[in-house]
């Protein structure tokens, strides 16, 4: 019989796909999230998830058991934020000419937010000038409004955002962007790489993607479950640290040191990056980490918000 960390490791071998941390490393951070809860934390959040206009797509093929009908909706609340880029009944405010679509019940817009999945903190190696400031809204400014809102009226439809954004902060790419020399916009400006997006490596859709999909790609729950009690086990280095601030400082010190370890390479198509089999496997384990960090600090954040 093989064992769980044989198991998962496999697993960690299949073949990358395109996604976005993908559903199974969003679910099981709140997953880990959701077992060191607080009970009466954990009283608030379901009945938050409950109350949510989206609760019936989250507890399909959930179990019968309510208290593990709770956790799954749980978990599957944290990738609403990514599944709403292709539901109709969103759009994407960013797009020219867009019309906005009708604001259904429960929701206080219907705007797909894309922006609020990341920030963009420039760097270079090579002095490229680098824009001064990240661009608003992101990662840390919805971040910082939305967690003091959990006790308000909008608290149904923020906290999926909260569970969904504490995790994609944990993925160093979503906090960093890389500007290169030679690397520019159509009309000559500077042009970053948008978080590792247009970045081409050998055997994944992009350094992005690859990232995204560091914890596995398997979105079963035996699987997700299997990957929570190894987040768990990880080591518990300040897991109390609940500034969105600190989190995104060290996603972006961690991209710069491990992340773009492999140099200032831009990663054509015709010239992709070749990832070493070192870097493939510190970063499986750094998103362990970083991913157990995720669980834990988002349970800190809402064991404050709801005691
Ligand atoms: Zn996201």
């Amino acid at each position: 019989m093989k064992t769980l960390a044989a198991t998962v490791c496999c697993l960690f071998l299949a073949v990358p796909a395109v996604h976005a941390w993908n559903a199974v490393g969003h679910r099981a951070v709140a997953g880990l999230a959701y077992d060191n809860l607080t009970k009466k934390a954990r009283a608030r959040v379901d009945d938050l998830i409950r109350r949510h206009p989206d609760y019936n797509q989250w507890i399909q093929g959930a179990p019968a058991d309510a208290k593990k009908r709770a956790r799954h909706a749980f978990m599957k609340a944290a990738v609403w934020s990514d599944t709403i880029k292709g539901d109709p009944r969103f759009y994407d405010e960013a797009r020219r000419g867009i019309t906005p679509t009708p604001t259904l019940p429960g929701f206080p817009d219907m705007k797909q937010h894309r922006n609020w999945h990341y920030i963009n903190v420039a760097f270079s190696t090579d002095g490229t000038p680098l824009p001064k400031a990240p661009p608003t809204p992101n990662a840390l400014t919805q971040l910082n409004t939305i967690i003091p809102q959990l006790a308000s009226q909008e608290a149904v439809y923020l906290l999926p955002w909260v569970l969904h954004l504490a995790g994609d902060v944990h993925q160093p790419l979503h906090c960093v962007t890389r500007f290169r020399k030679g690397q520019n916009d159509p009309q000559g400006r500077p042009w970053s790489d948008l978080g590792g997006n247009t970045v081409n490596v050998v055997g994944a859709y992009n350094l992005h993607a690859f990232w995204d999909d560091a914890l596995g790609i398997v979105d079963s729950d035996t699987y997700v479950n299997q990957l929570i009690k190894v987040l768990a086990k990880q080591p518990k280095e300040k897991p109390s640290v609940t500034t969105p601030d600190t989190w995104i400082q060290e996603g972006f010190q961690l991209a710069k040191d491990h992340v773009y370890s492999f140099g200032n390479e831009g990663g054509s198509k015709e010239n992709p990056i070749r990832l070493d089999t070192n870097y493939v496997q510190k970063s499986r384990e750094l998103s362990r980490r970083r991913a157990a960090l995720a669980g834990r600090r988002l349970a800190a954040v809402l064991n404050t918000q709801f005691n």
